[in-house]
């Protein structure tokens, strides 16, 4: 077969959804390879499988060191694809392994793997920079020696990047990867960091190497497999993960949810659904012979997996993975952290990433001050004003607080020369947009309408709009909220183009 082959097919800020063309199948991706230990697997690969996931990742080096030499797929069942590791991680946690690049090599094509890994020296988290150009340097004079030696007709062979949190040195790192042809690129996650929720040196490392890398290889994060921070890797660029901790954290009662990980024995009720999670109590599953237990809880643990796998997919799909983002940033305050960052350090990167049109384009949901950061709701903004022209019959702007979740065109005033425009804390919308993609299909809360400071920042929209689209009419009337026409009188008073017409914007009568 010619080399493996990595197709794009949708995509949503920097995420994809691809396809990993294999000799013996396809990946889809993203996708998490399960570590399985085959000494030592308490969940069978066959149940794995059954999950819905058709690769898995094992560790050649300890393979070796064990005198396995069958091929994998006979072990494995066919019909699963195997990725190796090359021990590398072994070299970072014990100094040094008694086996050199040419020998690891060789031992992944005998015993088949289906992805094999070069053995590269990890920098991991280290803060030494002579350490870390150490690492770099030998990685890539290892990656450059090996490829006469390897079999990309049989097997995707893949090379890890160096650098580590020396931002400087991963990216030229990168870039002298990028240039030797692999066919999937991979990055270490810094474990101390990673385990401090210190997420955003991650997603640092992340934007370094992909702005490196060509668009059509598939960059695999190591070790960053836990489902929470799954949608954030796959939005910031990555491809593939893997992960042991569902098998680490079934061996210690720590069961996996999307919002972080809880202790079995904490919990009075399991909040999910999988399988495992209907059939049986947590108060059952304590109860339980330990071996049994850890079955069912990696189990779990993978249906968690699999679970933020598709719910990112189906967000690519629908242009809405930075509304997963926003969703999952409100599950834990290191994921708030992270969004916050993203959207002030690598807005543009997103941006510039982010289709004009999404596959199923579907309604846009806008909640607070990090939506304005949702490429899609950023765009619309800046298109209504900097290039929209209103309608040239209109000649008076009335802007109106927004009371609909939703605007549409058949609310158009009787007096044709009126040009209605809704404002609100997120953005200003002229009637006529309303059947415009993206524009008209943000659906905004009304929290404005309830909270002043939130109001003033739609009294702002209003007035911003007002001043760029000035020209355009001879009357512009502004509709201020009854509820808060003293606050609002205050913050216009320097803008006296208005005609300033109150209205009763809430249902009731304060008392
Ligand atoms: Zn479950």
């Amino acid at each position: 077969m010619p080399r493996a082959e990595f197709r794009v097919r949708e995509r949503d800020l920097a995420g994809r959804i691809g396809e990993l063309r294999l000799k013996r199948g396809i990946i889809e991706t993203p996708y998490l390879f399960p570590v399985i230990d085959l000494s030592r697997q308490e969940l069978p690969v066959s149940e794995i499988r059954e999950i819905g996931f058709n690769a898995v990742i094992t560790n050649a080096y300890l393979l070796y060191k064990r005198g396995f030499s069958q091929a994998l797929r006979d072990v494995l069942g066919s019909g699963v694809i195997a990725m190796t590791d090359s021990g590398a991680y072994q070299l970072m946690e014990y100094g040094s392994i008694d086996i050199d690049n040419e020998t690891i090599i060789e031992y992944q094509k005998r015993i088949d793997s289906d992805i094999a890994v070069i053995l590269d020296y990890p920098t991991g988290d280290s803060l030494d920079r002579a350490f870390a150009e150490k690492t770099v340097e030998i990685t890539l004079s290892r990656a450059k020696d090996s490829l006469p030696k390897l079999d990309f007709e049989n097997r995707a062979w893949v090379l890890p990047i160096q650098g580590g949190v020396h931002l400087d040195l991963l990216d030229k790192s990168a870039e002298l990867s990028a240039s030797l042809d692999y066919d999937i690129y991979a990055l270490g996650s810094p474990t101390v960091m990673m385990e401090s929720y210190n997420y955003e040196v991650v997603a640092d490392m992340l934007v370094t190497v992909k702005n490196k890398l060509p668009y059509l290889k598939p960059l695999h994060l190591f070790g960053g497999g836990h489902p929470m921070l799954i949608p954030f890797a796959v939005a910031l660029g990555a491809d593939l993960f893997d992960s042991a901790s569902y098998m680490l954290f079934a061996r210690d009662n720590r069961y996996m949810t999307e919002k972080g990980t809880k202790r079995l024995e904490d919990l009075d009720y399991l909040p999910c659904s999988c399988p495992v999670c209907s059939r049986f109590t947590a108060k059952e599953l304590m109860e339980m012979e330990q071996k049994e237990r850890t079955r069912l809880l990696a189990k779990h643990n993978l249906y968690i997996v699999m679970s933020v796998l598709r719910k990112t997919k189906q967000a690519i799909v629908e242009g809405r993975l930075w509304e997963l983002l926003e969703e999952f940033s409100r599950g834990h305050p290191s994921l708030y952290s992270l969004l916050t960052y993203i959207s002030k350090r690598h807005y543009l990167y997103i941006e510039n990433r982010t289709p004009s049109l999404p596959m199923r384009p579907s309604s846009v949901f806008a909640f607070g001050e990090e939506s304005l950061s949702n490429p899609y709701i950023y765009r619309s903004r800046k298109f209504l004003l900097e290039r929209y022209a209103p309608p040239p019959s209109r000649k008076e702007l009335v802007l109106r607080p927004r009371l609909s979740l939703t605007i549409t065109d058949e609310a158009v005033p009787d007096k044709e020369e009126v040009h209605l425009v809704y404002y609100d804390h997120i953005m200003s919308v002229p009637v006529d947009v309303a059947r415009l993609y993206p524009e008209g299909h943000v659906v905004v809360p009304k929290a404005f309408l309830y909270e002043e400071e939130l109001y003033m920042k739609a009294i702002r929209n209003a007035v911003e709009y007002a001043l760029r689209k000035k020209m355009f009419y001879q009357k512009i009337t502004l509709e201020v909220c009854y509820e808060w026409l003293g606050a609002s009188l205050k913050a216009l008073r320097e803008y006296q183009f208005f005609n300033i017409k109150p209205v009763m914007c809430l249902n009731r009568v304060e008392s």
